[in-house]
């Protein structure tokens, strides 16, 4: 334990920490938070991802950081937006990926929540979630959609007495199957278009998820398996907001807490395996020239590229987050439903996460081979499992493609042009199609198109 505790005090000097974006008590608490990590998480972290064993031990031991924004009165740490980031990046870099990204999902299904309280909310789950050390998660990918979250063909919700039978089904739940409530994406009952979408909670009885089938590259222990919701009964308590929401939902919560989270725990993967290139590469000598492994300018190279690499996206990262902080009053204040604050921000986001995302992925490789075939085994370097954790970053939604795409467009054609759920008609593609019809072909279609109006 003391030899796991002291790895993690070494690594990169203090000084390349942007501590200027925190006031003292979240420096204070970032100690705490490191702390944790060197006692309870990181010591855990090489088993669980061996036997993909959800991080629920870790996860526990985060105590009062379960509720990083909720008030202190309800025993949270009333903290921001950048302190999330922060907190995010300090688990993945001093404890465990696995358990980092569980705390994401857990955080914006708590704010999600938050969002839009009502007393049976804040009783039935803010109120519990340090206390009783309460688990939540999102479940929100489709298996029809693929990484098109944002589109749950696949679920749906009809009105019954008293409520509503709800069924969502996901192909991915990071926690699935293991946390205590879910925070999940359907069409709306009565929903006419696909943009009309509802949120919900709901407890782990109301889930039949499959833990046994999660069997991945990395992050082996956040246990994102497939989830069913099947045709359950729901009151109209557990509604997240009000029916029909969930677009705003999403841009104001669910986006902005997972791409701030996500992009921490990102950039926390970057410079734990950093941290573990710059340990190794100083211990290692070569005999036959006499010098250590760092003494050589190649590595210092990589070395120093990673750093600043990782540190532009850190700037990035605590400078949006800021922007956030100052229209919600750190965080705290309660939105009017419908109001935009965060929401605001989603393009900056979603340059953010690919940008850390994209960051991640080089630097584990290059920090690979800054340690030679000493890194390319498990131990005792463990940096490889650093690299495998890492590649999530790019292929969990929205993916690195996607990101890319949404921004060039954005930039290029407007924001409508982005037809999250396919709804915007282009005119351009269908003169230019038509056009090579022949009569004949032009007839048939018409037709067609006229019988479809008809229906
Ligand atoms: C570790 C992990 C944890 C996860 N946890 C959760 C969770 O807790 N909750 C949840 O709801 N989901 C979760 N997901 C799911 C995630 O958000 C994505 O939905 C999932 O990774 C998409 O995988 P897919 O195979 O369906 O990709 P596909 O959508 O089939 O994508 C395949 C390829 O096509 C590209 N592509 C897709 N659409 C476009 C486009 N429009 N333009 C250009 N390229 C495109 C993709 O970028 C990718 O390269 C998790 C995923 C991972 C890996």
């Amino acid at each position: 334990m003391a030899k796991v505790a002291d790895e993690a005090k070494s690594g990169l000097d203090p000084l390349f920490d942007p501590e200027f974006f925190f006031d003292d008590e979240q420096r204070d608490l970032r100690r705490q938070l490191i702390e944790i990590c060197e006692r309870d998480i990181r010591p855990l972290a090489d088993a669980n991802d061996r036997t993909s064993t959800f991080p629920r031990k870790s996860l526990e031991a985060l105590g009062p950081f379960l509720g990083l924004l909720l008030p202190k009165e309800w025993g949270g740490l009333g903290q921001s937006h950048t302190m999330f980031g922060s907190v995010v990046e300090t688990i993945a870099r001093y404890g465990d990926a696995s358990c980092a990204m569980c705390y994401v999902m857990h955080i914006g299904a708590v704010e999600a929540i938050r969002l839009c309280a009502t007393p049976f909310h804040i009783e039935t789950y803010l109120k519990r979630v340090v206390p009783e050390r309460l688990i939540g998660t999102l479940s929100y990918s489709d298996p029809e959609t693929g990484s098109h979250f944002w589109y749950p063909i696949a679920s749906g919700a009809t009105r019954v007495d008293g409520g509503f039978k709800v069924t969502k089904k996901a192909s991915w739940a990071t926690s699935g199957g293991f946390a205590d409530f879910y925070v999940f994406q359907t069409t709306s009952p009565d929903f006419k278009a696909y943009s009309d979408l509802t949120v919900w909670v709901c407890d782990a009885k109301d889930a039949e998820a499959k833990p046994g089938e999660w069997d991945a590259l990395g992050l082996r222990g956040n246990q994102s398996g497939s989830l069913l919701i099947d045709d359950k009964f729901m009151s109209s308590d557990q509604l997240v907001g009000r029916v029909g929401d969930g677009a705003w939902s999403n841009d104001e919560g669910v986006d902005p807490f997972f791409l701030i989270g996500s992009s921490g725990c990102w950039s926390g993967i970057a410079l734990g395996a950093i941290d573990i290139a710059i340990r190794h590469t100083t211990r290692k000598t070569h005999k036959d020239v006499g010098l250590r492994v760092c003494d050589y300018p190649t590595i210092q190279d990589a070395v120093g590229e990673a750093i600043i690499d990782t540190n532009m996206v850190r700037a990035m990262h605590y400078s949006v987050a800021k922007a956030m902080d100052n229209v919600t009053d750190n965080g705290q204040r309660t939105l009017e439903l419908g109001e935009y604050a965060r929401g605001d921000y989603l393009p900056w986001l979603w340059q953010l996460k690919f940008a850390a995302a994209k960051n991640v992925a080089h630097v584990v490789d290059k920090m690979l081979h800054c340690t030679g075939g000493s890194g390319f085994k498990r131990e005792p370097l463990q940096i490889e499992r650093y690299l495998r954790d890492g590649k999530a970053g790019w292929v969990m939604g929205p993916t690195n493609e996607v990101l890319r795409q949404f921004v060039g467009k954005t930039a290029l054609l407007g924001m409508d042009s982005l037809d999250y759920w396919n709804q915007v008609v282009n005119w351009r593609a269908i003169t230019n199609e038509t056009k090579k019809l022949t009569a004949e072909e032009k007839r048939e279609f018409a037709a067609r198109l006229l019988a479809e109006a008809e229906e």
